[in-house]
């Protein structure tokens, strides 16, 4: 997962920028870039490391050298969490930090993506075999070779071309060196992405509508699934790229667990959807009737404060974070396995010991947190311990950005219910349904034919083509 943001109109367009990555530092801590073109030239800096890190004030207040280099009145910006599996080799990590750039017969093209592409490897060797050299090997730079080869002109044509051309998921900001800002989204809208308006009128581009509250600006709409829109000043040109317009499928894993609980969607923040996840579970496990609520956090307080609100049973600070935890540390004690939970989380003896506690996480992925949840409670006195996660059984792995597990190691597709409950050592386990997460975003259910969202790794709907992982197969069969 990554966050994108851009902005026009603001003639300190980069402290603008860093107050929007800031606010989008929960989709990427690995690296963060900025661009911006000051009339004349793209200015780019791109480092590995928090936002702060490169791009704050110093202690004596003055800004950090890379940020005082980016003068310009536009720009796009990127924080960069990899999905793609690390080659080892820093000089090409480095390479794939974003923004890239690259030259086309229209002109300078800079461009951030999140998202992931599924046919990468597909399109890669026909490319090289037209003379593209690639810099790294991240498949949002696809975008950047396809643009500069597209059989049009225009810049906005050849960015039109090369998301025709990309399958897979992708939220892209992008600028040119004749001034004008872009914004798209793939054909079913897998990765977010919002405008906003400035009170002087020019727009600002997010992954999420934090980053416009931290930029000034109000929010205006979400940009369209298969939508290119063109920003010059404060003209805003909107086009579909797409030849067949389909109704949007967002990522319901933004709605789980990746987008930050105040940002907006569909009228409301995420927290409040993740609310109503915990009354939706509430009506699931009316029976269950423990004595206390814990979320677990923080990717669980939103749904547990739903399930006490609709359910009357307390809520209590049961587990809490620590602050000031950066790396997990080796446990001498147990063979270099650390206990991660016990490094990040305390619990709060006088609010479990003796009780049924109902411990609430966002998902299950490989296990090792609930695990080590219910585990923990227990150690503290908790006499019963239910452990419930507001979204479904992750049976499937994604290919559109988010480092879920390969399937393998995503522990509900390899038990059955009792075993895996007898594995996490809860005395219930329970998963909210796929019916039921629909109810609590806000549909009647889930439309089978045409599903609201990409639930892929709930119930293996893909919403695209898997071009690179079907030549992957293919090519498993043939070696074997
Ligand atoms: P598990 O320990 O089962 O592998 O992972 C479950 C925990 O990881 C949950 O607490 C959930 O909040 C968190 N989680 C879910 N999805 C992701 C993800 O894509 N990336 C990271 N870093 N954590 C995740
Ligand atoms: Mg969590």
């Amino acid at each position: 997962m990554c966050g994108v943001v851009g902005i026009s109109g603001h003639e300190r367009a980069a402290a603008k920028l860093v107050l929007g990555l800031n606010a989008l530092q929960h989709r990427g801590q690995e690296a963060a870039g900025i661009g911006v073109f000051d009339g004349s030239y793209i200015h780019r800096e791109r480092h590995e490391g928090l936002v702060g890190k490169n791009f704050a004030l110093d202690d004596d207040g003055a800004p950090r050298p890379a940020l005082q280099r980016l003068h310009g009145f536009m720009g796009i910006a990127h924080n960069r969490y990899s999905t793609a599996k690390s080659t080892g080799d820093n000089t090409y990590e480095k390479r794939s930090i974003q923004p890239f750039s690259i030259v086309t017969r229209d002109g300078q093209l800079c461009l951030a993506h999140n998202g992931n592409l599924t046919n990468n490897q597909a399109m890669r060797p026909k490319l090289e075999a037209e003379g593209a050299v690639f810099q790294s090997d991240s498949d949002s730079e696809l975008f950047m070779h396809l643009a500069r080869t597209a059989p049009c002109s225009g810049m906005d044509l050849r960015l039109a071309y090369a998301c025709r051309q990309v399958e897979g998921a992708f939220a892209i900001v992008a600028m040119d060196d004749g001034g004008r800002l872009y914004g798209a989204r793939d054909a079913k809208g897998i990765r977010p992405l919002v405008l906003g308006q400035r009170d002087d009128g020019h727009y600002v581009l997010a992954s999420e509508t934090i980053a416009l509250d931290a930029m000034d600006a109000s929010f205006v709409r979400e940009i369209k699934n298969g939508e290119l829109v063109t920003i010059q000043g404060k003209d805003l040109t909107s086009t579909l790229f797409t030849l067949d317009q389909q109704p949007p499928r967002p990522c319901l894993f933004e709605a789980v667990y990746f987008a930050h609980p105040d940002s907006m969607y569909n009228g409301h923040t995420y927290g409040h959807w993740r609310k109503r996840m915990g009354e939706q579970l509430y009506l699931e496990t009316r029976d269950l009737q423990p004595d206390v609520i814990v979320g677990v956090p923080d990717s669980g307080m939103d749904a547990a404060l739903g399930y006490a609100q609709a359910s009357g049973i307390p809520l209590e600070f049961g587990m809490r974070r620590k602050h000031y935890v950066g790396r997990t540390f080796i446990d001498p004690d147990t063979n270099g396995r650390s206990n991660k939970v016990r490094q990040k989380l305390t619990v709060n003896r006088d609010a479990v010991a003796g009780k049924h506690v109902l411990a609430i996480d966002d998902s299950l992925v490989r296990g090792t947190t609930s695990k080590q949840v219910v585990d923990y409670l227990r150690s503290m006195g908790a006499r019963e311990v239910s452990l419930l996660l507001a979204s479904p059984r992750v049976l499937y792995p994604d290919y559109y950005g988010i480092d879920l597990a390969t399937s393998r190691e995503l522990l509900a597709s390899r038990m059955e219910h009792e075993a895996l409950r007898d594995y996490i050592g809860a005395d219930h386990l329970h998963f909210i349904s796929v019916e039921g997460i629909y109810r609590a975003v806000g549909y009647s259910g889930r439309d089978a034919e045409r599903p609201q969202f990409s639930d892929h790794v709930f119930t293996g709907a893909y919403p695209t083509p898997l071009t690179d992982m079907e030549c992957h197969h293919q090519s498993e069969r043939t070696a074997r």
